[in-house]
């Protein structure tokens, strides 16, 4: 799996401090477990984080340094043994993915159709957090649509087209509210994706905003 898109590092740097609502961990944890590059982030912001820690003065800190350095530890008890920079140990196999992730069949799950060659199956809502799925056929084209918040993707199986920039399995697609796109899966194959939205998506035209309120999208 050669992964090229990544999350920011702020994101990152949240995932290690265990600072996320559990969508947004969860599809973190599933692009960690297959992105050397990530994990290697991850394990340096710990190691910065331990560190840091340590140059903190024991006793007697001024502006209460040491009841946040307290608080950080008891946070993160037993952080250096269990680095959160392993992941669930995502595997390319979807079947597999899903089964680990989801405790059910690829198949199985609630699928409603949204439009020709499209399905999405809403997984959890949390916080503002909605997590999904969504299964398109080869060539698919998705309707226009922007961010009212954060928003990211990650591939499981397939790719798909944003404007010039190409998505396969293991890549995640960092969205915000300045991001307005178009996904056009490839022609080679299906395309399964985890996606985990902050607020409503903005759809420019007319149909998708027609189904929204009943796929909750
Ligand atoms: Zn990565």
């Amino acid at each position: 799996m050669s992964i090229v898109h990544h999350p920011s590092e702020a994101w990152l740097l949240d995932y290690a401090l265990g600072n996320l609502n559990e969508a947004f961990e969860a599809v973190l944890r599933a692009h960690v477990g297959v992105c050397a590059e990530c994990r290697e982030a991850i394990e340096f912001a710990e190691r910065l984080g331990g560190e840091l820690l340590q140059a903190l003065p024991a006793a007697g800190a001024p502006g209460g340094a040491r009841e946040i350095c307290d608080e950080y530890e008891q946070r993160h008890a037993g952080a250096a043994a269990v680095s959160r920079a392993h992941g669930l140990g995502a595997s390319d196999d979807i079947e597999q993915f899903v089964q680990v992730y989801l405790n059910s069949s690829l198949d199985a799950l609630p699928w409603r159709q949204i439009g020709r060659g499209l399905r999405l199956c809403r997984l959890s809502e949390q916080d503002g957090a909605r997590m999904w799925m969504l299964r398109g056929q080869p060539g698919t084209v998705l309707p226009v649509h922007g961010h009212a918040g954060s928003e990211l993707t990650l591939v499981l199986k397939g790719a798909y087209f944003c404007g010039s920039e190409i998505f396969r399995a293991g890549d995640i697609e960092d969205a915000d509210e300045s991001t307005e796109h178009r996904p056009v899966i490839t022609r080679d194959g299906e395309c399964v994706c985890l996606a985990v939205t902050e607020g409503r998506l903005r759809f420019r035209e007319l149909a998708p905003r027609l189904v929204q309120p009943f796929v909750g999208i």
